[in-house]
């Protein structure tokens, strides 16, 4: 008889996006003309920008050509255009220099955040940061693993570090982190560097939001950090950096000096890739190539700094008003405070200035009486939703 991985059975049901879009159609079937601003979503709204879309165009007439045509690609991990245009945007952002061997191009963050999990034993124990993007949890409670949640509150800002005692293997970092905005300094980042390499540790660093960073001392990457190459996996993404969350690109890069429990994670996440993943589409890989360009970057540039403004009127907005609130200054999520509990303040708003968020509960117990709010919706939407709050909270 056939067996199911019976650890699926401790998955708490995702009921966040489910409970907000069943509140928000009985709201709007009980309130047809109401005008309704969502800031609850991650997803971007602004389109790919001009490079990206002629450098998709180009590469799709190359594919119905017989000479230019591609299949298979000869390496699963990527085409070397895009891996060296990774590899020189770290140098150029972070100074970091990678080598191309460490580049592993695929179709974005979450299949890899979720997928890098393959290369250990279920019987690590793994670090966690609550609240945080729920993709580490749940991915490790499929495994059956024993799971550390280690707190963000205010009065760490989020950003929790190691303590004395704390004991695990595997730690998962998230900076600029989604929900609450908030930025490792180096220096703090170093501590978890010195933590992983003390105790023979792994951090799967997940990057996702680095090009929202505008202070220049903060890191981009986690490779800024002396040693972080001996202990670290970083993943990323163009979902958020040049609006790819339906094109689908991101990359992961795995250190040739990482050793784990005498094996190479690079050798190993290289064999985990050919035997199950056979490449991100080459029109797609072209695509972020075209981010990498001078142009590219000029573009994405413009749409982060469009995002990065809406950021700006809500945390001025926040301040004006004396809420309590993270994030937004190196990031497109801002995390509040509620005053309440997070459902209540998400029906408040929703029932009285139409407003939709996203109850920080959903993102762990350490987000209950939180609330995220994302800095993707339209210039005008963002400023008549901060006209909302103002009159709500004056
Ligand atoms: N990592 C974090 C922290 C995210 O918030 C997201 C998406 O919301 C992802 C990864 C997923 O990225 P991708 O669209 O590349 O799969």
């Amino acid at each position: 008889m056939v067996r199911v991985n019976t650890n699926y059975k401790n998955l708490k049901q995702n009921y966040l996006f489910a409970n907000i879009a069943k509140k928000l159609s009985d709201y709007t079937a009980a309130h047809p003309t109401a005008k309704i601003i969502k800031m609850g979503i991650g997803d971007v709204t602004q389109p790919l920008s001009i490079p990206v879309v002629e450098a998709l165009v180009k590469a799709s007439f190359e594919m119905g050509v017989k000479e230019t045509f591609r299949g298979y690609a000869p390496d699963e991990q990527g085409y070397s255009f895009l891996k060296l245009s990774i590899a020189d945007y770290y140098k150029n952002n972070s100074n970091v220099d990678l080598d191309e061997r460490e580049i592993f191009v695929s179709d974005g963050a979450k299949s890899d955040v979720a997928n890098f999990t393959d290369l250990f034993s279920n019987d690590n124990t793994i670090i966690i940061p609550d609240p945080v993007y729920p993709v580490y949890l749940d991915s490790n409670i499929m495994l059956g693993r024993k799971i550390i949640l280690i707190n963000g509150n205010d009065a760490n800002g989020f950003l929790p570090l190691p303590t004395e005692g704390l004991q695990g293997d595997i730690i998962y970092l998230c900076s600029p982190n989604n929900p609450t905005g908030a930025v490792y300094t180096k220096d703090q980042l170093k501590q978890w560097v010195d933590f992983a390499i003390d105790r023979n540790a792994v951090i799967l660093f997940d990057a996702a939001y680095e090009a929202f960073i505008s202070d220049s001392d903060l890191p981009r990457s986690i490779y800024e950090i002396p040693d972080a190459k001996r202990c670290a996996v970083e993943f990323c993404s163009l979902s958020k950096t040049a609006g790819f969350t339906g094109t689908r690109c991101g990359y992961t890069i795995v250190p040739e000096e990482l050793i784990v429990d005498g094996e190479s994670l690079n050798n190993m996440w290289m064999r985990r890739q050919t035997t199950k993943f056979n490449g991100t589409a080459y029109i797609i890989q072209r695509a972020a190539e075209a981010v990498f360009s001078k142009e590219g970057l000029e573009s994405c540039k413009t749409i982060i700094d469009y995002y990065r403004g809406n950021a700006k009127i809500m945390t001025d907005t926040m301040s004006k008003l004396s809420i309590w609130h993270t994030g937004g200054l190196n990031s497109p999520y801002v995390w509040m405070k509620c005053g309440m509990d997070s459902w209540e303040y998400f029906d408040t708003l929703l029932n009285d200035i139409n407003i939709v968020g996203t109850p920080g509960s959903g993102f762990g117990r350490c987000g209950a009486g939180y609330f995220r709010l994302t800095a993707f919706n339209t210039r005008e939407n963002t400023i008549e939703a901060m006209e909302r709050f103002s009159k709500l909270f004056k």
